[in-house]
């Protein structure tokens, strides 16, 4: 099938591009295409206006800040997974890239497509709130950040009105003595995953310090799981018996939603598999 017809704008400044989302109700924001082109094509999308970002100078550089990281919307995949600054400064979100996709939708795709889609199977959105990234939005009344654990809102949907455009990710410096956890069940690689994980630990001598984790591909957006965080902190890293009885925790944690890949007892299931997989590892 072919797309229906639509306006095509590619205005030069974020200024230009906000104004056209403005003027029409049913103008979208075009960046690696990877995602919306095919739902148009499938006629599951039909904007009116195509506002596409690729001229907007600014969106495409990874910098190091005094904080940590600064990626710009328009970093592909494949720019990040080649990238040294980011395995560096951002190891969870250079340890989740490979998972994502193949090569060739890695190498248009863009971290802020990626996010702003909001897929709950998607690698990203649970790597950002497990990092607690802020996410910089322009907008018609300036720029505003937001943690990345409120720009995530339901299925699909994030804080983004209809004439903001994401414009960059900040990731903060990693912690000292913290390692990094990221594990996916997909059924082939580089599909969407059935269940996966993005997380942290801070480990001090063989202690668990702290644990913050994040499962995707269960709920309607990234999902953290409070209670086996919690109780995975004062474990032994080394205490195969009590990290088992903290994974357990993700009963009260987690509530999977169902979909074509399984059902919520068989999610549920993996999400523990995961989780036990991700901390022997570090023991
Ligand atoms: C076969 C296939 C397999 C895939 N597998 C995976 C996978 O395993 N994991 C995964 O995470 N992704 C996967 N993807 C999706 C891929 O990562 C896309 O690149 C990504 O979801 C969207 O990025 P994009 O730059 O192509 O965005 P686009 O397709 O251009 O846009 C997607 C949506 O975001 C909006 N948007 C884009 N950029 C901005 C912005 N800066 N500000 C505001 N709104 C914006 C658009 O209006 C649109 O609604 C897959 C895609 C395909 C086709």
């Amino acid at each position: 099938m072919k797309a229906a017809g639509f306006q095509y704008e590619r205005p030069n400044t974020l200024t230009q591009a906000i104004q056209l989302l403005s003027s029409s109700p049913d103008a979208r924001v075009l960046a690696g295409g990877q995602s919306l082109l095919p739902a148009m094509n499938m006629r599951l999308a039909t904007p009116e206006m195509l506002v596409d970002i690729q001229d907007i100078p600014g969106l495409r550089s990874i910098e190091e800040t005094e904080k940590g990281l600064r990626i710009g919307a328009l970093v592909t995949h494949g720019e990040i997974q080649a990238s040294d600054l980011v395995k560096r400064k951002a190891p969870l979100l250079a340890r989740a890239v490979p998972y994502v996709a193949h090569v060739g939708i890695r190498n248009r795709g863009t971290i802020g497509g990626s996010l702003s889609l909001a897929d709950p199977a998607a690698e990203y959105p649970a790597v950002v709130v497990a990092s607690d990234a802020v996410i910089e939005i322009q907008g018609p009344e300036g720029l505003r950040k937001i943690n990345a654990s409120s720009f995530f809102k339901g299925l699909y949907t994030t804080d983004l009105e209809a004439s903001d455009i994401l414009t960059a990710v900040e990731f903060q410096q990693p912690r000292p003595n913290e390692t990094f956890i990221f594990e996916e069940f997909a059924r082939r690689k580089g599909d969407y995953a059935t269940v996966g994980l993005a997380g942290s630990v801070v480990v001090s001598g063989t202690t668990i310090e702290s644990a913050r984790i994040v499962f995707f591909a269960v709920g309607s957006q990234p999902v953290l799981a409070e209670q086996a965080a919690k109780a995975l902190t004062g474990c032994d890293i080394a205490d195969k018996s009590s990290l088992e009885k903290a994974v357990q925790l993700l009963d009260g944690d987690l509530d999977p939603m169902p979909d074509l890949q399984a059902n919520r007892h068989t999610k549920l299931h993996l999400a523990k598999t995961l989780l036990v997989r991700a901390l022997f590892k570090q023991g």
